[in-house]
């Protein structure tokens, strides 16, 4: 028995192979090339939260955290840049990082954040979110450290303190936090939760590119003065 290929036939398989190249370029332009970061400079990774199909959490203004995190991260990085701190994000569009959407892609997207984490070797990890409660009367910064590791833990507890005196309503006290971001490596690292979109008044806030501004700015200010107690001569 043979098979007789009809041009219907040959058009599925070709558009078949289509797909599967799609996909993989698709796939390869959401993963960034990244180098390990230089000795002699302080690098930080900037991990911008979510993504594509992963909005996070939502605001009543139909707002995804996806594209606040961005911003706040794109703020940060210029700010940090001016410092010659080395800068690696995640991502810097508003896609996710796992590829094409398919039954596990939260997975796909986390290890791929750790890869760019791992090949980086960063002297830190920040990881950018906004928060959600069902009780709408919360609201506030908070700084969450990487479980067991004093050195995120003494960089959370300077950057929440400079969150009580510059952020309206910020937390007193920062957190341990149990993310995947923070401990699928051995670098240091926070994660912060910029303020609660279910909150009408701070989810305004976060709109506004002011208080987007301050945010980035404590956050800098915070690394700035992290990087400088560790009393290395890499910041110029
Ligand atoms: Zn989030």
């Amino acid at each position: 028995m043979f098979i007789v290929c009809t041009k219907k036939m040959i058009a599925s398989i070709c558009y078949f192979c289509m797909l599967i190249l799609v996909s993989g370029v698709l796939y390869w332009s959401t993963q960034v090339p990244v180098s390990a970061c230089p000795a002699e400079q302080f690098c930080v990774v900037l991990d911008a939260g979510h993504g594509g199909i992963d909005g996070g959490s939502q605001g009543k203004t139909g707002v995804f955290e996806r594209d606040i995190n961005l911003q706040i991260t794109n703020k940060l990085e210029k700010l940090l840049k001016s410092l010659n701190i080395i800068v690696v994000q995640t991502r810097t569009t508003k896609e996710g990082l796992y590829g094409v959407f398919a039954s596990g892609f939260k997975m796909k997207d986390m290890q791929a954040r750790k890869k760019i984490i791992e090949k980086a070797n960063p002297d830190l990890v920040v990881s950018i979110h906004m928060n959600y409660f069902s009780d709408s009367s919360v609201c506030g910064a908070q700084v969450f450290f990487k479980p067991n590791d004093k050195t995120s833990k003494d960089l959370a507890l300077n950057m929440q303190n400079l969150f009580q005196k510059n952020l309206k309503n910020a937390k007193k006290s920062p957190k341990e936090g149990d993310f995947y971001i923070l401990t699928c490596s051995k670098s240091p690292g926070i994660l912060i939760e910029c303020g609660y979109l279910s909150n009408a008044e701070e989810e305004a806030l976060l709109l506004s590119a002011d208080y987007q501004d301050k945010v980035a700015y404590q956050i800098f200010c915070g690394i700035a003065c992290y990087f400088n107690l560790k009393n290395q001569p890499k910041i110029g």
